[in-house]
């Protein structure tokens, strides 16, 4: 296995399959005719799957020998590919001869979301599976529209906003309660029930939709996954309102740390909020939900796509380590996913991050837990976590990096692996 074999050497204090799964996130695969991914029902991201073609609606996973499960995407620019063998094994080759790299396991794929209500709506928009989350994880995806995106002045690794028509969905409790419990009838496990939509200037009018679609999927009378809303940093105020709701977890992502990463990145949060109010309501939200019940995700490595702004990539892994830290120090939990260069995205030319970045920011990440005592939250688990890695090296390398709250048995058996039917897409 050359390929491990040369992770291995390069960054010898690091599971190889931990840095492949780096790679493979950061730069797409190709997926042949495998039988891979769910067709994503895309309300968004547009032109950039149509310029990819037919393939670019899939995304899902796949699980490395190891047991880590890596989120996959088309980019036919990959040199990964991952294909189907004669003898029906599903491999990852690698480069113009295909060298082989390891066999793989396909993640899941729910016969749910091609079926449609009794009233015609496609089940797959009424719930996404998300991030091929081998624990079922689905989030629903509400204000399909961004406003920042009106002048120009959307998050520069975001495809979303380059959607056909820009509508905002109206929750339909009938509807949520047929494909809830088709979800549950299917999978028998949800990790994690995520809702997440576009931004509005008006913060209180994005919360007033949340609160809308929260409200009618408690109506279906169904029982509940733990639930996050990633929206937009809210005042205390409405951040009581996401909480009256029932809400578990509040998501305010800063994305990037530095001011001036802020204003490459971000220009839409800077105006909307900005970077210092953006940061305010996170010290408030943890007084609302409570200490590690607030989440700030940072798409990690969008912040070496900004020329000069970093002399080398571990001094921006640097940077994005101080946000995790400040986090932690007010109770706050810290996420990230490895950035995915997107099409469609400002950013779509651009080179991903280096790997040495990222060596740098995960070994840094897994240190924190040795410093912090704040319990990984319950929407996380080895099996859901599948663009980034602390769970993989937890239990990959136990005693290096399983410490503190990222100890194996939490994130091996949070979330029960989805059951995953006969019935494929
Ligand atoms: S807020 Fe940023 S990430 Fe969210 S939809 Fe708008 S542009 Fe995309």
């Amino acid at each position: 296995m050359p390929k491990l074999d040369a992770f291995a050497a390069l960054y010898p204090g690091i599971p190889s399959s931990v840095m492949l799964k780096i790679d493979l996130v950061r730069r797409g695969v190709r997926l042949g005719d495998a039988p891979v991914g769910t067709r994503h029902y895309h309300h968004h991201d547009e032109r950039g799957q149509k310029a990819l073609g037919p393939r670019a609606h899939l995304q899902g996973s796949v699980v490395l020998p190891d047991g880590t499960t890596v989120f996959i995407a088309q980019n036919p620019a990959s040199p990964y590919v991952i294909q189907m063998e004669p003898d029906s094994r599903l491999t990852l080759r690698e480069g113009p001869h295909g060298e082989l790299i390891c066999d793989l396991t396909p993640g899941p794929r729910f016969a749910w979301t091609s079926r449609r209500t009794a009233q015609q709506t496609p089940m797959a928009s009424v719930f996404t599976p998300s991030l091929g989350g081998v624990c079922g994880p689905v989030a629903v995806f509400l204000l399909r529209h961004c406003e920042f995106a009106v002048d120009g002045e959307e998050c520069r690794f975001c495809s979303w906003v380059r959607m056909g028509k820009s509508q905002e969905m109206r929750p339909n409790v009938d509807d949520f309660r047929e494909t809830l419990d088709a979800i549950w009838q299917e999978q028998h496990s949800i990790g994690y029930l995520a809702f997440s939509g576009g931004s509005l200037f008006d913060r209180t009018k994005e919360a007033d939709a949340f609160l809308r679609y929260m409200e009618a999927v408690r109506h279906t009378g169904l029982p509940l996954p733990p639930t996050v809303a990633a929206i937009q940093a809210l005042d205390a105020k409405d951040t009581e309102r996401l909480r009256r709701a029932q809400f578990d977890y509040a998501c305010y992502s800063m994305e990037v740390w530095d001011e001036a990463a802020w204003q490459d990145i971000l220009p839409g949060k800077a105006r909307s909020v900005g970077r210092a109010g953006w940061m305010k309501c996170l010290v408030d939200a943890v007084d609302v939900f409570g200490e590690g019940h607030v989440l700030c995700n940072f798409v990690a490595g969008v912040e070496t796509a900004v020329p000069g702004l970093y002399p080398s990539p571990e001094a921006a892994a640097d940077a994005t380590l101080r946000g995790m830290r400040w986090c932690y120090e007010r109770g706050i939990y810290p996420k990230y996913a490895t950035w995915v260069v997107s099409g469609g995205a400002a950013f779509e030319d651009r080179e991903p991050a280096a790997l040495d970045y990222y060596a740098h920011l995960v070994v840094g990440r897994q240190a924190l837990y040795s410093e912090f005592p704040m319990s990984v939250p319950s929407t996380d688990c080895r099996h859901c976590l599948t663009q980034s890695v602390e769970a993989d090296l937890a239990l990959l390398d136990a005693g290096r990096y399983g410490v503190g709250p990222a100890a194996a048995f939490g994130q091996e058996q949070r979330h029960r692996v989805a059951h995953v039917g006969s019935d494929t897409i």
